[in-house]
């Protein structure tokens, strides 16, 4: 008799006793929700501290922007990078200073770069002319930093040809900043979401000394790297530790910059509050197609719409906890809503056990980022999922 419940290691992710009582505190809510491990927050905000202690932290809001979890990482000191005006309200409401907040996004509104400017933020991702005369109209002598151009390869939530320019275009933007009121500051660029080749970053490092010697001919001395997001959450697709992430980053750094590094900035979103997560959902039905089919389909009250819209092209790997025991079978996980759209996996199937039942309680890992922040509103009347901060 086979029994392969979870084809992962809850050791890895969790301690058993913790995780009993992370179920335990669950049990007290309602399905489908989010439970925020605080503990495993600010392990990982102190892990990334001490293994990346050459940059600055700059945690990306979008990911978990939970006001206890912001709360958290400002107290410890954490920075932030902002995606709109509306992030910053939240930052400047729980009294983030204005110092530690970057604006990272490389779309905005002419009014909304003004906003933030009279908030006193100083600081501005770029990466084309009208964003950069936007920059030095509506908030002169700020520090801009050039986003480049990624392929994100390698990464399984890339973000593609969306951000970033060529480094020609970053070139000539360098130059044209020159005649504008903004201080030409640095670059960044971001390798892809969950990237698992750390060698993605070693070619995006070699492009900024390119870069850092061609502003010279324009009198210009960039000053910092901004090394982006891309650092993995623990699904089931397995990546290296942190600490090679850091110790390979560094060597790149070294190899092109010397031992003097300009100054560096890293955002993680993902790797800050990935695997605290644990998505809980229940099993509302569980069906066959046909009785020679020898798949389930196994509906759950958590769907793309309901925070797991990561799932989409089954990008997204989540280690799924049942309780149950014994024999499994393989099954396609759908969410609740009526579009076809809502099945989170089809393809691959997830071996659960057979005794699995409606009512039954379905834990999806690593769920901290990127799921109650993309949960729709509304859709077919399901209210967007609760986040609940487990401190035990
Ligand atoms: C989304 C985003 C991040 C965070 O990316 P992760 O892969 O989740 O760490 C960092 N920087 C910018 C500019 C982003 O848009």
């Amino acid at each position: 008799m086979r029994t392969p419940i979870y084809a992962f290691d809850l050791d890895r992710y969790f301690h058993p006793d913790r995780f009993e009582r992370i179920k335990a505190f669950a049990s007290q809510k309602e399905t489908p929700c989010l439970v925020m491990d605080m503990s495993k927050v600010i392990e990982r905000y102190q892990e990334i501290d001490r293994e990346m202690g050459f940059a600055k932290c700059y945690y990306a809001v979008k990911a978990n922007p939970h006001d206890e979890i912001i709360r958290e990482l400002s107290k410890r000191g954490s920075c932030f990078d902002v995606a709109s005006i509306y992030e910053l309200d939240q930052l400047l409401r729980l009294g983030v200073e204005p110092e530690r907040i970057s604006y990272g996004n490389t779309i905005k509104k002419a009014r909304d770069v003004a906003y933030a400017y009279s908030k006193g933020v100083r600081v501005f991702a770029t990466d084309c002319e009208s964003d950069l005369r936007k920059i030095a109209e509506n908030a002169p002598g700020s520090k801009v930093f050039y986003r480049i151009l990624s392929d994100c390869s390698g990464a399984d939530w890339p973000l593609s040809r969306k951000f970033g320019t060529h480094p020609d275009s970053i070139y000539r933007l360098i130059g044209l900043s020159t005649r504008l009121p903004v201080e030409p500051y640095g670059l960044s660029f971001h390798v892809g979401s969950q990237q698992r080749d750390i060698g993605q970053w070693g070619f995006l490092i070699s492009t900024c000394k390119y870069l850092f010697d061609s502003a010279r001919e324009f009198n210009v001395d960039l000053k910092m790297i901004n090394l982006g997001g891309g650092l993995p959450a623990q699904y089931l697709e397995p990546t290296a530790p942190l600490s090679l992430y850091a110790s390979e980053i560094l060597r790149f750094l070294k190899e092109d910059f010397g031992e003097k590094l300009p100054e560096i900035w890293i955002e993680p979103g993902r790797g800050m509050v990935g695997d605290a997560g644990v998505l809980v959902s229940e099993v509302v039905m569980i069906s066959k197609k046909s009785q020679t089919n020898p798949y389930s389909w196994v509906y759950l009250d958590a769907g793309k719409f309901g925070g797991l819209i990561e799932t989409l092209d089954e990008a997204i790997k989540y280690p799924i906890y049942v309780d149950r025991r014994g024999p499994s079978q393989k099954t396609i996980l759908a969410g609740p809503t009526c579009d076809s759209v809502d099945i989170l996996y089809e393809h691959f199937k997830y071996e659960l056990p057979v005794s699995l039942s409606e009512g039954d309680r379905v834990y999806f890992l690593s769920a901290g980022a990127y799921t109650a922040s993309y949960c729709s509103v509304n859709f077919n009347g399901f209210p967007p999922i609760k986040t609940y901060i487990f401190e035990g």
